[in-house]
C-alpha cells in the first residue's frame, strides 16, 4: 500500500517538531521521520525563544544576513512565540537576553513532546530511528522520500510538501572543512549527534543552492582538553563570562573585542593559530560573571572551579607576575601577556573612555587573584547551509522554488552571516512559514 502525507517531516526538533504540529492541528495529515531515538534534537537542550527587538538592531547586529529572512524572523517572533503559548507550555515574561536581544524562557522538552503528542492524536506518524535515503523527485518535483526504518527494507513515503529539518551539518567534519573553515571539523560538538548534513545532502542532491561562504557558525568557548560527554556538559562548560574577560591568542596577543558577545570570540578564536587562547579574568569578573547565570533564571555554576576539577588547563595567579609560571607546555609568554593586561588597565583606568578594544565593559582587569583558563571553540550549527525563501520554500541555483520542497531551522543557510541572534526562534519561525504553505 502507498503512503501518502500532505507533509513529511525529516527531523524532529525544533524547526521540524513545529511545522508538524501546526500543519497537524491545521487538519493535514503528517509523517515525522527522526534518526534519533527521541525527538528533539539540539531543542531540548535550549531554553530561551529569542531574537533581536526589532528590525534595526538585528541590521546592526547581523548587517550580511538575508534580508528578507532577517524580516521574516523579526515580524512573526511574537506570533512564534503566541504558538508555542497555544501549544499549552507556560511562556515566561519578556526578557532581555544578551545585550540586545529580547526574549521568553519556555520548557523546550515539553513543546517538542506536546507537538509529538499533537501529531499522533491527529493521526499522524512519527518515525524514529529512521533515516532518509534520497527523496523522490519528479518532473522536477519532490514528491516525499525513500525511508528506511530499522532493517526494514527502504520505503517510499508520498508526500505533497516535503520539510528538511535535520538541524544542519555539524556533525560532518568534511562539509565543516569546506564551508565553516579549515579547521573547524576539529571542533567538540555542542549539539545532538545527528545532525550530520542529511538535509544538505537531500538539498544538494535535487539542486539546491547553498548559502554564503564563510558566513561562520553559532558556539561557544569551552575549556580546552575537556571532553564534552553529557548533554549538560554544554550549557555548564560554555565560557560565556568571556564577554568580560580578556582573551589572548598564542601569539600572546588580543585579536577581537570580547564584549561583543561569547558566540563572536568563539567564531574568532577558531580562526587564530592553533585555535586556542588564554582567557584572564580577574576577581571581580570570576565573582560577577564566572561564578553567575549568563542569563536570568539560568543555573549559575562557578566555570573555573568545574573546568579544573574536569582536568583542562586551569591556574590561579595571586598577582599579575605570576602570569610568567605558565606551564611552559601551553606555549604562551606570561610575561607578554601579563604587560598586554598592565597596558589594558592602564588605558582602562586613565579614564578616557572606552577600554583599548572593547564596547561594553569598560572595567580594568586589576583585581587579584587572576583566574586563567585554556579555551577553543566549540560548534552548535554552521551558518551556511540550503537556501530558501521567506516561504521556507528551497531554492534551486537558478533561483526558482523547488516544488514540493521545503527547509527550516539549522538546514538552512542565509539568515545568519558571522551573527546570530536566536536559533531557536529562527527554527519556530521557518518552522511555522513552512506550515502555511502545506497545502
Ligand atoms: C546547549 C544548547 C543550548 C541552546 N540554547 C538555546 C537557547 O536558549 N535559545 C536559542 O535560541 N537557541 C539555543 N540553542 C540552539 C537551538 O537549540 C537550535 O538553534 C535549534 O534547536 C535548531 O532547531 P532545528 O530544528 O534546526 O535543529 P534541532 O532542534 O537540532 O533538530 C534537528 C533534528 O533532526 C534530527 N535529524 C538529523 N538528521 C536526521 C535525518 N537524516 N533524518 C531524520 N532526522 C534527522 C536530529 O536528530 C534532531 O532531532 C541551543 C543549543 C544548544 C546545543
Amino acid at each position: 500500500m502507498e503512503e501518502s502525507y500532505d507533509l513529511l517531516v525529516i527531523g524532529a526538533g525544533m524547526a521540524g517538531s513545529t511545522a508538524a504540529a501546526h500543519a497537524a492541528r491545521a487538519g493535514k495529515t503528517v509523517c515525522v521521520v527522526e534518526i534519533g531515538s527521541d525527538v528533539g534534537g539540539s531543542a531540548r537542550y535550549a531554553g530561551y525563544a529569542w531574537t533581536a527587538p526589532d528590525h534595526d538592531v538585528l541590521d546592526e547586529q547581523n548587517p550580511h544576513g538575508d534580508p528578507e529572512l532577517k524580516r521574516l524572523l523579526v515580524e512573526r517572533f511574537d506570533d512564534g512565540v503566541e504558538w508555542i503559548r497555544s501549544v499549552g507550555v507556560e511562556v515566561g515574561e519578556p526578557q532581555r537576553i544578551l545585550s540586545f536581544g529580547r526574549g521568553h524562557k519556555f520548557d523546550t522538552n515539553q513543546y517538542v513532546d506536546l507537538c509529538t503528542r499533537m501529531v499522533r492524536d491527529a493521526g499522524g506518524d512519527v518515525l524514529l530511528r529512521a533515516t532518509t535515503e534520497s527523496l523522490l523527485f519528479e518532473d522536477g518535483v519532490v514528491r516525499g522520500a525513500v525511508i528506511r526504518t530499522g532493517s526494514n527494507a527502504p520505503r517510499e513515503v508520498h508526500a505533497r510538501s516535503t520539510l528538511l529539518a535535520t538541524g544542519g551539518f555539524q556533525g560532518n567534519k568534511t562539509l565543516l572543512a569546506e564551508h565553516v573553515h579549515p579547521a573547524a571539523g576539529e571542533m567538540q560538538l555542542r549539539s545532538n549527534p545527528h545532525s550530520v548534513g542529511d538535509g544538505y545532502r537531500l538539498a544538494t542532491s535535487v539542486g539546491a543552492a547553498t548559502g554564503v561562504g564563510d558566513a561562520g557558525f553559532y558556539g561557544h568557548l569551552i575549556p580546552s582538553g575537556i571532553e564534552l560527554v553529557d548533554p549538560a556538559d554544554f550549557v555548564d562548560l560554555s565560557l560565556y563570562y568571556s564577554e568580560h574577560a580578556l582573551l589572548f591568542d598564542t601569539d600572546n596577543e588580543r585579536f577581537v573585542d570580547e564584549t561583543l558577545g561569547d558566540h563572536l570570540t568563539a567564531m574568532a578564536l577558531l580562526s587564530r593559530p592553533g585555535g586556542r587562547g588564554l582567557l584572564i579574568a580577574d576577581s571581580r569578573v570570576h565573582r560577577d560573571w564566572m561564578s553567575a547565570s549568563y542569563v536570568e533564571g539560568a543555573v549559575a555554576i562557578d566555570k573555573f572551579a568545574l573546568a579544573g576539577k574536569r582536568g583542562g588547563r586551569v591556574g590561579k595567579a595571586d598577582a599579575l607576575e605570576d602570569l610568567e609560571y605558565l606551564p611552559e607546555e601551553w606555549g604562551y609568554d606570561g610575561a607578554a601577556i601579563a604587560s598586554a593586561v598592565r597596558r589594558f588597565n592602564d588605558a582602562a583606568e586613565r579614564g578616557i573612555g572606552q577600554a583599548p578594544g572593547r564596547a561594553l565593559d569598560s572595567a580594568s582587569m586589576s583585581e587579584p587573584p587572576y583566574y586563567v583558563i585554556e579555551t577553543v571553540p566549540a560548534i552548535t550549527f554552521p551558518f551556511h547551509g540550503v537556501t530558501i525563501d521567506r516561504r521556507a520554500r528551497v531554492l534551486g541555483v537558478d533561483g526558482a522554488a523547488i516544488p514540493g520542497l521545503f527547509a527550516a531551522g539549522s538546514d538552512t543557510g542565509g539568515l545568519w552571516n558571522r551573527a546570530y541572534a536566536g536559533g531557536l526562534a529562527a527554527a519556530l519561525v521557518l518552522g511555522l512559514a513552512a506550515a502555511a504553505e502545506v497545502r
